[in-house]
């Protein structure tokens, strides 16, 4: 029996890109999904799909930047499966722009979601992991989290902080509560991410970048990956690009 069967895994940003080929990967290896988005039309026909492979999952409308939305998707997954075993906080997004092009509320935007959704992800899932005395939270942060490139300078910031917060939460939780922690960096990976960029200094570059991307299901494999791993194992970081990418 696979490690991941019977799991009951939160998701956040499963409507598109990384996070609906991951939610489909670890169905298909028995585990319970409780997906979470905005979009609820993407959400309902990913789960229809779910449901056709005879998967169980269930899902939640949330922005993630309202921490009450974020704590009522945890407690979803309680009503529904009784338990949290996986957390993912894979929602985020990526308008990049040059700093003197004033993209202010974008960089609020990034900050909110990609900082503060992730930690709202944290905060309503630790109570219950410490019950459990056991569990699994997954951060997607990315290679902008590891290095700095003109234009991506606050998207890194938030990226560079969802690592930073996932190794104090390492620390903090994995030896005396049993919480394993993996920060997953992805490299040009073939979504809708790109999609929110609006600084045309930027965008070209960009477009150029990503005629390299590789499918979703790279990453979605080595969440399964990390996920499967035994009870003492921790996989705490994996950077995954295309070959191509320098
Ligand atoms: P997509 O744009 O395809 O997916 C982003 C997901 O985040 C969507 O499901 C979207 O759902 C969700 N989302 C955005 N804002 C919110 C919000 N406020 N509340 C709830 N959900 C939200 O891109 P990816 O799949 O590529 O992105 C997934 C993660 O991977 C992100 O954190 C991204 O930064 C990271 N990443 C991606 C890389 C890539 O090259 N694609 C590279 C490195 C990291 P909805 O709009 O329905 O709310």
């Amino acid at each position: 029996m696979s490690n991941v069967e019977g799991k009951v895994v939160i998701l956040t940003g499963a409507s598109s890109g990384i996070g609906e080929a991951t939610a489909k990967e670890l169905a298909s290896h028995g585990a319970k999904l409780v997906l979470g988005a905005r979009r609820k039309e993407r959400l309902q026909e990913l789960q229809k799909n779910l449901d056709k492979e005879g998967a169980a999952s269930t899902y939640k409308v949330v922005d993630v930047t309202s921490r009450e939305q974020v704590e009522a998707l945890a407690q979803h997954a309680i009503d529904e499966f009784g338990q949290i075993d996986v957390m993912i906080n894979n929602a985020g997004l990526m308008p990049q722009s040059l700093l003197n092009n004033q993209k202010v509320d974008e960089w609020e935007r990034m900050v909110d979601v990609n900082i503060k959704g992730v930690l709202y992800g944290i905060s309503s899932v630790l109570p219950q992991m410490r019950e459990q005395k056991e569990g699994h939270i997954i951060n997607i942060s990315s290679i902008a989290g590891h290095e700095v490139f003109p234009g991506s300078s606050v998207y890194s910031g938030t990226k560079f902080a969802v690592r930073a917060i996932t190794e104090g939460l390492r620390k903090e939780e994995a030896p005396e509560h049993n919480i394993r922690t993996t920060i997953l960096s992805p490299g040009a990976i073939d979504t809708e991410l790109t999609d929110t960029i609006t600084d045309t200094d930027v965008k070209p570059g960009v477009d150029e970048l990503y005629k390299q991307a590789i499918h979703p299901d790279s990453i979605a494999r080595s969440i399964r990956f990390a996920v499967e791993e035994p009870a003492d194992v921790s996989i705490n970081e994996m950077l995954i690009r295309p070959t191509s990418q320098q």
